[in-house]
């Protein structure tokens, strides 16, 4: 009744196949816990004549529609990444290491000097600094070489027909025929969950915010040119209150006896105050004023801390992670010639797995903290409570929900 079991007996040649003989088979949840099942190719062939209608009166024409989606197949594995996804976790450290490695600043150096011109033209357009948008591309495609081959209709199909999130990636499924409708892209690849291109737009997104910056009349994020999605991007950014020139944060270094509730972004202070805290840059010289901000503390109390500015909230919009948002304004840093990270990492501690992670919450909501439910997400409900529970056993309360906390509560 795993659904491991059943693909495990349909490996054929490195592929996941499933055999649509074995309808509807039953798997558990992970987050819920909840018996779901597991769709076919049949049961998509069905939605799609289902959804026809809707697409149709949404404005795709029935050509466009019919050919686009004429021999679309249904995907398990985006399935099942879907609900895996919160399953697998690295450290902040281990994740920075690869996503800032240093053969992604020297490719990005590279990328910078192959595209210098239009850069500085986006940066001129949009007011985002060249080092940013590269930082974008270089995490999310690999300065373009990775960008993914996955048909992103069956992926969004797929979703949308048999995703926890059938809502939503029916509307993204219908953005995308709108792209293909308007003769942007012929047919498009992507990563498992749709997003596609040089630095991976949703379909939504592509429809919100993709500009054609090249004049050709297409917004095309898809091809060997990258023109249009680095423009995308800065419009991107812009939208979202990019401020020219602000960093998005910096390295900085705690006093002795700093007070640990002060770290989180919900703490928001001018520059001057955290600077009378006794707060300086990592080398020790005082804080630059970019207007108020707020301190963070990723990786615990051993970990590197940051004065973090708007900017970095305006990166978020592309993914909420922490981990994603500095290894962006690190990247960019070091693209600009600045320095790496300069602390180190509790590199002795590991990251808590989806159980571990429930475990936690459960143990803090029935000692009396509320963790803000049992979802595995280690959100600032999670680390208000950890902090509670770290201050009431007289720990440096940092909010990390370390190994140590947990057992601590065992
Ligand atoms: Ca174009």
């Amino acid at each position: 009744m795993i659904l491991r079991r059943v693909l495990a007996a349909s490996v054929i040649g490195g592929a996941l196949v499933l055999n649509t003989a074995q309808a509807q088979t039953i798997l558990p949840d992970p987050v819920t816990g909840e018996e779901v099942k597991m769709g076919t190719q049949a049961g998509l062939d069905a939605w799609i004549a289902e959804f026809r209608p809707r697409a149709l009166a949404a404005g795709i024409p029935a050509a466009t529609f019919d050919a686009a989606l004429r021999g679309v197949e249904f995907n398990p594995k985006v399935v099942e990444r879907d609900r895996n996804q919160n399953e697998f976790t690295k450290t902040i450290w281990d994740y920075l290491d690869t996503a800032v490695s240093d053969d992604r600043v020297a490719l990005g150096r590279q990328a910078i000097d192959r595209h210098r011109a239009l850069l500085d033209r986006i940066a001129a357009d949009y007011g985002v600094e060249k080092e940013v948008v590269a930082a974008v591309w270089g995490l999310e495609s690999a300065y373009g070489t990775y960008r993914g081959d996955l048909p992103v209709l069956g992926s969004l199909a797929t979703l949308a027909y048999d995703g926890r999130r059938a809502a939503f990636f029916e509307a993204e499924l219908i953005a995308a025929l709108r792209i293909i409708a308007g003769g942007h892209v012929d047919r498009f690849a992507g990563s498992w969950a749709g997003a596609s291109g040089h630095t991976q737009f949703m379909p939504s997104s592509w429809e919100k915010f993709a500009v054609d910056f090249d004049g050709d009349g297409k917004r095309n994020l898809w091809g060997e040119d990258p023109s249009d999605a680095l423009a995308s991007t800065a419009n991107y950014l812009r939208h979202w209150g990019w401020t020219t020139g602000q960093p998005w944060g910096i390295e900085v270094r705690l006093p002795e006896g700093f007070d640990y509730d002060q770290t989180t972004e919900r703490v928001v202070k001018p520059v001057a105050d955290w600077q009378a805290m006794g707060v300086r840059t990592v080398f020790g010289a005082d804080l630059p004023d970019h207007g108020p901000g707020s301190i963070l503390l990723p990786g615990g109390h051993r970990g590197a801390a940051f004065l973090i500015w708007p900017n970095f909230q305006v990166i978020e919009r592309y993914n909420t992670a922490d981990a994603y948002v500095i290894a962006i304004g690190s990247l960019s840093d070091r693209l600009k010639d600045g320095p790496p990270i300069q602390s180190g990492w509790p590199r002795d501690l590991r990251a808590l797995t989806l159980d571990e992670r429930r475990e936690l919450q459960d143990r803090l909501t029935q000692a009396g903290f509320d963790a803000g439910g049992v979802d595995g997400r280690m959100g600032p409900k999670t680390v208000a409570a950890v902090k509670a529970f770290q201050k009431a056993r007289g720990l440096i309360p940092d909010g990390y929900p370390s190994l140590e906390v947990l057992n601590l509560l065992r």
